[in-house]
């Protein structure tokens, strides 16, 4: 199914890389050790760049340059308007530069380079125009208290602020983390996945060129275990937000407790449900699964992974699923007819291979896919398991690949059960034209966000996030913000008597 993996036909579009070093105080520089690590193309495997590796000393130097950026420097203490339009600047020249950075995006993480550009980047940059406006928009309340008291509330920038980033939507990911936190006068320092470290780099750059000032953004590149953990456990770091595993976020909340108790936001896996009922008109449901259990390859901790189907339809359901993805066109990101691109590492590829031998070991029916395609490259071809059991690892278990189990289910009951059955509690989808359906499971279901008739549909404003083990903590709308505000109150007698 893969052609034009990693052809030379798309070679004008390759971007040169200018930035591969760590960016703090607004330099960019070498790490302290002065070692760096590869980073990988995954249409080739091959080396793209060596990236500068940071570990706990340049954390040190960019959380010193935070702070001091913090304590004296004009971010916190500028107007919010005055921050909103540095932001709009940076705004501007992040549009001016969507080709480059959205290619960037496509060589490191194998993100496909039109709907990057025509969809996902555009939305990131929703989300710093939203916050942007945010800016001035944030005050306190007045208060009339028992006793003769008044007093009123100060929302004040939480501080030092540590954002560790997955490789998923590695530029989505950084406006997400950075905006709300710019907007709040914060400052801050970025740690991209060692997987998809370019587009960070980037973008640092275009903020400093927008004037945002030195120390406000700082990016370290490098590992979890070692980077990562030292913004977690580091003692002058306010707040920490997190996106990755739920796995990681366990040992991101624990560091945080045991150093100094600083702030913690995690958004972690998921195992969404998209649950189908009898009345929908199927063809087009087809189109939502699609959608929501192949985008961005399944690299996407709100993939419908699971796909609940009611019985009276299941038979028309698993068959023409699986007949339109298997029109699905895996391929060089870079080509416009491509609908899926490589996963992004050596890691994630064997990872999601394994699930699949899982799946066909533990008696699911694979229905498509199942296997790597091409002959160099993370390529894994759209894989459907039907007859999957509540039991089985692929019903689960996050894979974070194009693998999507579909479960028959009667009732509305045993919808909302099966549903429900599951560690995590980030996405769901409803699929039915009865009004008192989608009212009623949406009511039930244990998750951040519910899509009904539809999936993915984000927008800057709408707040986003996890129940149970998926996380705690909302990106996006003004819920996104709070994370990076304190509350203070100040109380007056309203007379001395
Ligand atoms: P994924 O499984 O999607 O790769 P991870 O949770 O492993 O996600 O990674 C998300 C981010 O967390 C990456 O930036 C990674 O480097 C970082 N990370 C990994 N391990 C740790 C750790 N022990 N402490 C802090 N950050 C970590």
């Amino acid at each position: 199914q893969v052609h034009n993996n990693g052809n030379s036909k798309y070679s004008d579009k390759i971007p040169k890389i200018k930035f591969t070093k760590l960016f703090i105080n607004g330099e960019f520089v070498d790490s302290v050790s002065g070692k760096t690590f590869e980073t990988i193309d995954p249409r080739t495997e091959e080396v793209i760049a060596n990236i500068a590796e940071g570990d706990k000393e340049d954390v040190d130097l960019a959380v010193k340059a935070a702070r001091e950026a913090f304590d004296h420097g004009p971010w916190p203490r500028m107007s919010g308007s005055e921050r909103g339009r540095i932001m709009m600047k940076f705004l501007q020249l992040v549009e001016e530069n969507i080709e480059e950075l959205a290619a960037l995006d496509s060589l490191d993480a194998g993100k496909l380079f039109e709907l990057g550009k025509a969809a996902e980047i555009p939305f990131a940059f929703s989300v710093l125009r939203y916050y942007a406006g945010a800016a001035d928009k944030i005050h306190g309340k007045t208060l009339r208290m028992a006793n003769q008291l008044q007093g009123h509330t100060l929302h004040e920038p939480v501080g030092v602020v540590g954002h560790i980033i997955p490789w998923n939507f590695p530029i989505g990911m950084f406006l997400m983390k950075t905006s709300p936190a710019l907007a709040a006068g914060c400052t801050m320092l970025v740690k991209p996945a060692e997987q998809s470290p370019l587009s960070a780099l980037y973008l640092a750059h275009l903020a400093k060129l927008a004037g945002i000032p030195d120390g406000v953004i700082n990016v370290v590149t490098g590992f979890g275990e070692t980077a990562g953990a030292a913004i977690s456990s580091h003692m002058d770091i306010d707040c920490v937000s997190f996106t990755g595993s739920t796995e990681v976020g366990r040992v991101v909340m624990q560091a945080a407790a045991t150093s100094n108790l600083k702030a913690v936001s995690l958004e972690l896996g998921g195992k969404a449900p998209l649950i189908v009922f009898d009345d929908v008109d199927v063809d087009s449901t087809i189109n939502i699964a699609l959608k929501g259990g192949f985008a961005n390859k399944g690299e996407y901790c709100v993939c419908s992974s699971r796909i609940l189907v009611q019985e009276g339809i299941y038979d028309e359901f698993v068959t023409k699923f699986a007949l339109y993805a298997k029109g699905m066109i895996v391929g060089d990101p870079f080509d416009p007819s491509t609908h899926q691109g490589p996963q992004v590492d050596k890691q994630q590829y064997e990872k999601v291979l394994s699930y699949i031998e899982h799946g066909k070991r533990q008696g699911a029916t694979l229905l498509t896919g199942g296997k790597p395609c091409g002959e160099k490259g993370y390529y894994i071809e759209p894989t459907i398991f039907s007859d999957v059991t509540d039991d089985m690892l692929i019903a689960t278990d996050e894979i974070f690949g194009p693998v999507v189990s579909v479960i028959k289910f009667k009732t509305i009951e045993e919808a909302i059960a099966k549903a429900n059955s599951t560690c995590y509690g980030l996405a769901a989808g409803i699929a039915t034209n009865d009004l008192n359906i989608a009212n009623t499971v949406s009511r039930s279901l244990r998750a951040g966000i519910i899509w009904i008739n539809c999936y993915l549909a984000f927008d800057a404003s709408c707040p986003y996030g996890g129940y149970k083990m998926s996380g705690f903590g909302r990106e996006f709308g003004m819920e996104g913000l709070y994370k990076y505000l304190q509350v203070k109150s100040v109380v007056t007698p309203l007379h001395n008597s």
